[in-house]
């Protein structure tokens, strides 16, 4: 691991200028995948700006009655916290999905949004990786990709995402909130991760140096009739070979909200918009579900070794949405 400057940040002010007084220097939240990275060699960065100590933990309440949840908040106190568990059942789920119970009381909600891919060229600096080294090429086309992208690649890179937590923030519209030394904003996660197109390195829309503040989750997306599913190689521990966020609601009979999202298909969360607008003031019988699937589905192109992923995505839709339909007459 090459040699690299630590320090601890108590104030935002401090942390954004720290990084943007030294070149190469990084935040650094819990640490579970940066850390790994910088033993491998794929990240060197020169300084280490700890932003554990700022006061941007805790989750609280937001005037539309939806919740923002502090970026230096971590994965486990996020996924406990009872609002979280009423209001966005779909988030706390897929938070508790990922990783071990080790990694989820280190790692923050912050970081979570901006780990990286767990393409295995990507991890190894002897392999071509457009993604690592613009330019260098892309092993993963020719080579390993069984678990790799179906919707929205490149010829430049097929990679996915690897957060389970942000399928369903992706699925609520939430909202990235971020911090630079000009001032505050703002970006909606559906445009908060680039589409791969030819410079996969360019991962997210921040703006050089932000510091990532908090996720809000708006009101008009809060409900209890949400669900999280995951489809793992093995039951724990493990990344998402496809998973869903979904959440309907079904009043006299006919579908008059749902969001679907999925993961582990594409290099960011992918928001099913084409399946939502079949469902829309449709009735919530199976076939409806399939035809929705199917409609988002039509955009797949599947690498040599992925097309099962196309049919696993297809049935996980139609099996949530029916649980939840069938949780909505049982009312
Ligand atoms: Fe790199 Fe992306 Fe290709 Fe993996 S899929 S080797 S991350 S360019």
């Amino acid at each position: 691991m090459r040699e690299f400057a630590y320090q601890r940040a108590t104030q935002v002010h401090d942390a954004l200028t720290a990084v943007a007084e030294n070149a190469g220097a990084r935040y650094l939240g819990g640490g579970t995948n940066l850390v790994d990275l910088m033993k491998s060699g794929v990240e060197e960065p020169t300084r280490l700006v700890d932003v554990r100590q700022l006061p941007l933990d805790g989750v609280r309440d937001a005037p539309d009655g939806g919740l923002v949840i502090g970026a230096t908040t971590t994965n486990s106190d996020a996924a406990a916290h009872p609002e979280v568990r009423r209001r966005f059942p779909a988030l706390a789920q897929a938070v508790l999905a990922g990783a071990s119970g080790q990694l989820r009381n280190m790692a923050t909600v912050g970081g979570n949004l901006l780990q990286r891919t767990r393409c295995g060229y990507f991890a190894d600096p002897a392999q071509p990786c457009n993604k690592r080294v613009p330019g260098s090429g892309c092993a993963a086309i020719a080579g390993v990709h069984h678990n790799h992208a179906v919707l929205g690649h490149s010829p430049h890179c097929v990679a996915t995402h690897p957060s389970d937590m942000a399928v369903a923030l992706a699925a609520f519209d939430a909202v990235v909130h971020y911090q630079t030394l000009a001032g505050a904003g703002e970006i909606p996660l559906s445009r908060f991760y680039l589409p791969t197109g030819d410079r996969p390195d360019r991962e997210t829309a921040l703006p050089p140096g932000a510091l990532i503040t908090a996720v809000a989750l708006p009101g008009a997306a809060a409900g209890p009739r949400s669900r999280y599913r995951k489809v793992r190689e093995r039951a724990s521990y493990a990344f998402a070979t496809v998973s869903i966020a979904a959440a309907l609601d079904v009043r006299d009979g006919v579908v008059r909200d749902v969001r679907i999202a999925l993961g582990g298909v594409a290099s960011r969360p992918w928001r099913a918009r084409s399946a939502e607008a079949v469902l829309r003031g449709a009735r919530p019988t199976a076939d409806r579900f399939r035809s929705a699937a199917e409609a988002e589905l039509d955009a797949a192109v599947p690498l040599r070794d992925n097309g099962y992923k196309v049919t696993l995505a297809r049935n996980l839709v139609v099996a949530v949405l029916g649980e939840l339909a069938g949780t909505e007459q049982d009312r």
